[in-house]
This record gives structure tokens, sequence and C-alpha cells, in this order.
């Protein structure tokens, strides 16, 4: 087959321990995943997950340098578990989730909240606040035949040191095999999809020089500076 301009590359991420790696398809994200999180951002209501997506080609490698956006004033980190499929489909129940997982990585979700403030005032789509370039910083990928399937453990994310988020997976309102079966009724979820899956309370600013730091016990750290 040839391609009228030059094939475009597919996204992919480090997997730790070996030089191959982790092709991406989509990347799909939950919406208010933690109950304290929920609260800092003025919902209490109980819902069923929802999801947003980020374009495969605003990955960011750990260790990078993080350009600052363009049309934002209040950019914001959420520090958030990754989840790499390895097995997809539809209808997929809970507890057959797992086995579909390849491995975990640690992602920011990175957002232009103004901008999600507006789309909210205003009833307009999402896209601009949360899958902007570089939207998506992420660390390497831990395979689960390495390290099982963390249910729990402290996830935090530091700016400049200083500890702003500071939670645990087990405080998720729905645990990844539930994530999965949820995101899997609405999409058929395939092999390359990463699901970033919500970020606990204490997400903040940022701003030019910043660097922030984070990580999950027992899947690793990221590291990103803001220029
Ligand atoms: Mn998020």
């Amino acid at each position: 087959m040839s391609f009228v301009i030059a094939q475009v590359p597919v996204p992919s991420v480090e997997v730790a321990g070996t030089d191959a790696r982790f092709p991406v398809r989509r990347i799909y994200c939950i919406g208010r995943n933690y109950h304290a999180h929920r609260i800092e951002m003025g919902h209490d209501d109980p819902e069923p997950p929802f999801f947003f997506s980020k374009a495969g080609d605003s990955l960011l490698p750990s260790g990078s340098n993080f350009p600052y956006p363009p049309q934002t004033e209040n950019l914001h980190h959420e520090i958030e578990l990754v989840v790499a499929m390895e097995k997809g489909g539809k209808d997929i129940a809970a507890e057959d989730a797992l086995d579909c997982i390849y491995g975990y990585a640690v992602g920011i979700d990175m957002t232009r909240r103004d901008l999600q403030s507006y789309a909210k005032e205003h009833g307009r789509p999402w896209e601009a606040a949360k899958t902007f370039d570089h939207a998506a910083p992420i660390s390497a990928i831990r395979p689960a035949s390495e390290i099982g399937h963390p249910g729990s453990g402290r996830i935090w994310l530091a700016v400049n040191g200083e500890v702003k988020q500071d939670g645990d997976l087990d405080m998720q309102m729905w645990n990844v095999q539930e994530g999965i079966s949820h995101l899997s009724k609405a999409f058929e979820v395939m092999p390359g999809d990463l699901i970033y899956t919500g970020t606990p309370a204490g997400v903040g600013k940022v701003i030019v020089g910043d660097v922030i730091t984070g990580g999950i016990d027992g899947i690793g750290e990221i590291e990103i500076t803001v220029v």
C-alpha cells in the first residue's frame, strides 16, 4: 500500500526493562473516579463512570520538558494510574477484565482548567481542555506479568518537591476491572488502548519552571519540567 503523504507514526510508550514498545491506539480517561476529587470539583452526586479521550499523539515520555500550552492561565496536574490493554472486547465482565491488561504506568492528565470551566458553563466539549499537544505525560509501562494487578498503593504528585496529591488506588470509586467493564459497554475496547483512571484530590495549578514529580507504589515514577 502507498500513502499520499508520509505515513503518520504510531504513538507508543516505553516498556520498562525492554527495547520493545507498547503501540497506542486510543487514550480513554475516566472522570471523577476518586470521591475527594469529585467533591473538590463541586460534585457530590453518585453517578456511573463517564469517559473522555485524549489523542494518542498527545503522549509525552517521562523525563521530558512539557511545553506550557497556549490559551490557558490555569494549567492543572492530575496524577493517574494508566492501564495498557493487551486484549479488548465489548461488554467485558469485571471478573474477566484483568486478563485483558498488558501492564500499568504512571500518567498525568494535564488539563487546561480554565478552558474546561468555560466548556462546562457553555455546554461545549472538553477537547480543548484535555487533548492539547503533550497533554498526556506517561512513565514506562510495567507489565502485569511482572508486577501483578495493583489494587492498592500510594499515588502521589509533587510540584517542586512539595506534595500536592497523596492518595491510594483503593480510593477509586470504580476499580480498574469495573472501569474497563463500564468502558466496554460504551466502546469496543481494543489492544493498544490506554486508560487514564482518574485522579485523587489535590489537583492544582503549575507554571513555567515547575518540576512535576509523581509516582505509584509498585509501578514507577514520572517527572516532567514545565517550560
Ligand atoms: Mn483526569
